[in-house]
């Protein structure tokens, strides 16, 4: 395990950056989210937890897939090298680091590898930041239903662990050893650094969170049989306003589209992000659209994370993070709604 002082900081930040993208917190007009780094000095790692989700280092809200141009009439069309360049992303919290997790098995597992989420994901070193184990979550958050801690390294490659005057830095793959070993002028952490991050560990499982008993499988049935329930759906939905902030927010949400945007003969092919909740979102080219009513894209939304999911990839597709809960302009709550509906 290797560690280095709080002041110096923004040495391990700057040479980071200067070795290939780095993705760090940094604090703007909206909040904490992760950005690329340019300036060592803009890195923070005081927040509770980033506004918008990481999954955007590996999968951002617009990415141009082909760029092609117009000529005489034929099309030249490239596709759009992807970053090849060893990347870090610093400071994701436990449950955001486990997001990654399931979305593999969608973007790599699911039969068709994405090439856009595995070179991103192949390439970049993800560093965890356990929250602050002294302090109580935030009430939106329900991480603990999934069993999930709130300094708990699994998936990270390099766990990160804040004392009141270092930073531990433990590796917890070879791809993390290899990052800390290349690192000449972090300390060698001693037996008393191991044993504050043990206990720090150990003290984020008693860390609280909303949590209630939810079996993947004996859910993913429940929905089921509660989706024509109407009058439960219509209740717990009525202030939603489809405004889409649940899912942009979501480290767990992967629906994009498509689009070519085009301007003097040139252009590029981009995927985006969309939301279920959104009123176009299955709108199809006749003018149907299966769902035209806000209760039944969100029951879309719950469905497919906590029974569609389960059924396809054995999961459900939600780590508890809370960001949906923060971001909803009315106080929509899924932990509350899967909770009761898991009572019906
Ligand atoms: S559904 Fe909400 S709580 Fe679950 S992962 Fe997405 S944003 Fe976090
Ligand atoms: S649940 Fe809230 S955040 Fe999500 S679409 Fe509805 S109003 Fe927007």
């Amino acid at each position: 395990m290797k560690k280095i002082a709080i002041d110096q900081f923004s040495e391990l930040v700057k040479v980071l950056a200067e070795r290939g993208p780095l993705y760090a917190p940094v604090k703007g007009k909206e909040g904490v989210n992760f950005q690329a780094i340019k300036n060592p000095a803009d890195v923070t790692l005081d927040f509770y937890n980033t506004v918008l989700s990481p999954k955007s280092v590996f999968f951002p809200q617009s990415e141009d897939m082909i760029r092609y141009r117009i000529t005489h009439g034929a099309t030249e069309a490239q596709p759009v090298p992807q970053e090849s360049r060893p990347a870090v992303i610093l400071g994701v919290r436990p449950c955001d680091v486990r997001s990654f997790e399931i979305m593999d098995r969608h973007f790599l597992g699911a039969g068709v590898i994405d090439p856009y989420w595995k070179s991103k994901r192949d390439n970049t070193t993800v560093i965890g930041f356990a929250f602050d184990v002294s302090a109580a979550a935030d009430p939106a958050d329900f991480y603990n239903t999934f069993g999930y801690g709130a300094a708990d390294p699994e998936g990270s490659d390099v766990f990160m662990v804040r004392t009141d005057k270092a930073l531990l830095l433990k590796s917890m793959t070879d791809r993390g050893k290899k990052l800390l070993d290349s690192l000449g002028f972090l300390q060698v952490a001693g037996a008393q650094d191991e044993k504050v991050f043990e206990e720090t560990v150990k003290k984020g499982k008693a860390v609280r969170t909303r949590s209630a008993e939810i079996n993947p499988q004996v859910i993913a049935k429940k929905l089921v049989s509660v989706f024509d329930n109407g009058e439960f759906w219509q209740k717990v939905t009525m202030a939603c306003i489809a405004c889409g902030a649940c899912t942009y927010g979501c480290p767990t949400c992967y629906c994009f589209d498509i689009s070519d945007e085009m301007l003097f003969k040139e252009g590029s092919r981009k995927r985006f992000w969309d939301a279920c909740t959104f009123t176009d979102f299955t709108l199809e080219a006749s003018g149907h659209n299966p769902r035209p009513r806000i209760f039944q894209r969100y029951r879309q939304k719950v469905c497919h994370k906590y029974s569609y999911h389960v059924d396809k990839y054995g999961c459900i597709s939600c780590v508890g993070c809370g960001r949906c809960t923060r971001v909803c302009p009315v106080n929509i709550d899924i932990f509350s709604i899967v909770d009761e509906a898991n009572k019906l």
